[in-house]
């Protein structure tokens, strides 16, 4: 089967293999090695100076660490959909005072919509999701980052579970403090292990924070990692070897310039496709550069497209939450080349009878 949802993606078969590799000790000196290795990697594809952090955990882990450790007074979400909408439900969740602005289905989260809320003095952390996977609207990060400077009490959080990988993050010239992604997407290895940056503000920020809980405690996370390169509980170390292996990959064999123009060259056969069939959902301009929303304005029967494709070996996925039916998504991230891509859309062709 080839997955063409957004997450869990296809795992290249020798990744997958190192996944298979006898262990070690976690608090042994291969391990803090294995750290160190893996954090150099990282800071290349993040284009960060910042501590890198792993979590045993899906990104929703780190997600609710960020939003939980940094909020002293009140956290501002800018939610684009339903994973902008998660991090409000963590902050409600976890008893913080929150508040959620959100823009219409298929919209961007605006530098004046982030500098309307910020101007209220009210926040001290905010939440962006770079590449929003419901409607694959991916917000302007770059020029929000811009707003965010100007206020330098702000931690300011980002989303990019599905696009780190795929497109360049700035993190630092765009000033995130906290920047987190899974690996079962655009990183291309199996779920269960996240990744982030963390700044040293967002560190001291969550030295002044309480109940901040204890598996999920940034300060105790951040301390150990950058200290001993280990953490306080076991991590899955099955993915730190397959980690290791694929960050190489992707940085000396692919060639991060490569890996971007890649998928930006699907991104955009992608879309042609898309607005010749259908229409794509997000507002031009915005457009993700890993996945794309098709807006289902032939009136499909989308359940039954993606049986058939099933049936042909192929997992595409419907729309997301109040968007099923009514959408559907097709990803094209990781290692999915251009040939990959345009096989699956002639069988969409095939199957749907589009001229
Ligand atoms: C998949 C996804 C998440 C959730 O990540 P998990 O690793 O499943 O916890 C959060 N945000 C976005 C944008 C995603 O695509």
């Amino acid at each position: 089967m080839k997955l063409h949802i957004p997450g869990p993606v296809d795992v290249a078969p020798d990744v997958l293999e190192k996944m298979a590799t006898p262990m070690i000790g976690h608090r042994t000196k291969e391990i803090s090695n294995l750290q160190k290795s893996i954090s150099e990697k990282v800071k290349k594809l993040f284009f960060t100076n910042n501590q890198i952090i792993l979590s045993t955990s899906s990104g929703s882990g780190l997600m609710e660490m960020a939003i939980r450790s940094c909020t002293k007074n009140a956290a501002a979400v800018f939610s684009v959909g339903s994973f902008g909408d998660r991090w409000y439900k963590m902050g409600k969740a976890n008893g913080l005072n929150v508040d959620v602005f959100r823009a219409e289905p298929g919209k961007p989260t605006t530098p004046e919509i982030v500098e309307e809320a910020l101007k209220t003095g009210k926040y001290d952390l905010i939440t962006v999701t770079h590449n929003e996977t419901s409607t694959a609207v991916m917000n302007p990060v770059d020029k929000i980052g811009e707003v965010v400077k100007k206020y330098p009490d702000v931690v300011f959080c980002i989303d990019a579970v599905s696009s780190m990988g795929g497109v360049k993050i700035d993190t630092d010239n765009w000033g995130i403090d906290i920047c987190i992604t899974s690996t079962q997407k655009c990183v291309g290895l199996p779920p269960g292990l996240s990744i982030a940056s963390v700044s040293e503000k967002a560190y001291n920020r969550a030295n002044e924070v309480k109940n901040r809980g204890l598996y999920f405690d940034l300060v105790e996370v951040y301390k150990m990692a950058a200290e001993k390169n280990q953490y306080p509980s076991t991590p899955s170390i099955s993915h730190m070897f397959a980690l290791d292996y694929q960050l190489s990959k992707i940085l000396d064999k692919e060639g991060l310039e490569n890996r971007f123009a890649r998928h930006h060259e699907l991104a955009v056969y992608m879309r042609e496709w898309t607005n010749k069939y259908f229409k794509v959902f997000a507002e031009p301009g915005y457009e993700s550069q890993t996945l794309t929303t098709i807006e289902n304005t032939r009136g499909i029967d989308v359940g039954k497209l993606i049986k058939e494709l099933e049936k042909e070996g192929h997992l595409i996925g419907n729309g997301y939450g109040d968007l099923k039916d009514k959408t559907f998504r097709i990803a094209h991230m990781n290692e999915r080349t251009l040939d990959e891509l345009k096989e699956l859309l002639c069988l969409i062709e095939q199957k749907l009878d589009l001229k």
